[in-house]
């Protein structure tokens, strides 16, 4: 191994922001695409934010964001599996990076009256437990390459007062 590869996984290793920018960066060129300046920063905003964000929390995240453009690399960013839309009730989508780009995987709990999304992590033996399960399930279905997005809808502290 070269030592400029060693130097590369290194800050892979160390820098998750730049593992991100590279597997969004190559995931955007395989249909075509330029990760612009613009998309970058989107992908930076939400590398930003601590969980799930609106166009507007986005927009507040972001340096130098616009609605418009924004709504536009979004729409993008999702088509290549960068970006996961989350719709919930109250009509506001909200965007997160795909758990391809961050490598970690996680649940959401939901509130149904704001629509606020928090990301949680279950116990390593409850998410094994449930892939063993959906497996099987999947299995009896025929269904390939299948993954799971298990979510807890209620409602958060703020709503209950
Ligand atoms: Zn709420
Ligand atoms: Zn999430
Ligand atoms: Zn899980």
């Amino acid at each position: 191994m070269a030592p400029h590869d060693l130097l590369v996984d290194q800050s892979n290793a160390a820098n998750p922001a730049s593992h991100a920018h590279q597997m969004a960066a190559t995931k955007l060129a395989s249909v075509s695409h330029r990760y612009t300046a613009n998309r970058r920063a989107v992908v930076d905003a939400l590398l930003d934010l601590p969980g799930p964000a609106t166009i507007g929390e986005l927009l507040q995240a972001g340096e130098g964001l616009a609605q418009s453009s924004t709504y536009r690399n979004l729409v993008v960013l999702e088509q290549v599996g960068v970006v996961h839309r989350i719709v919930t009730s109250d009509d506001h989508a909200r965007f997160e990076l795909t758990e391809e780009i961050t490598g970690e995987h996680h649940h959401h709990l939901i509130c149904d009256d704001c629509g606020t999304i928090i990301d949680v992590l279950l116990d390593a033996e409850v998410e094994h437990a449930l892939e063993a399960s959906l497996t099987r399930a999947a299995a009896a279905h025929g269904f390939e390459g299948a993954h799971h997005r298990v979510d807890l809808v209620g409602r958060c502290r703020s709503c209950q007062s």
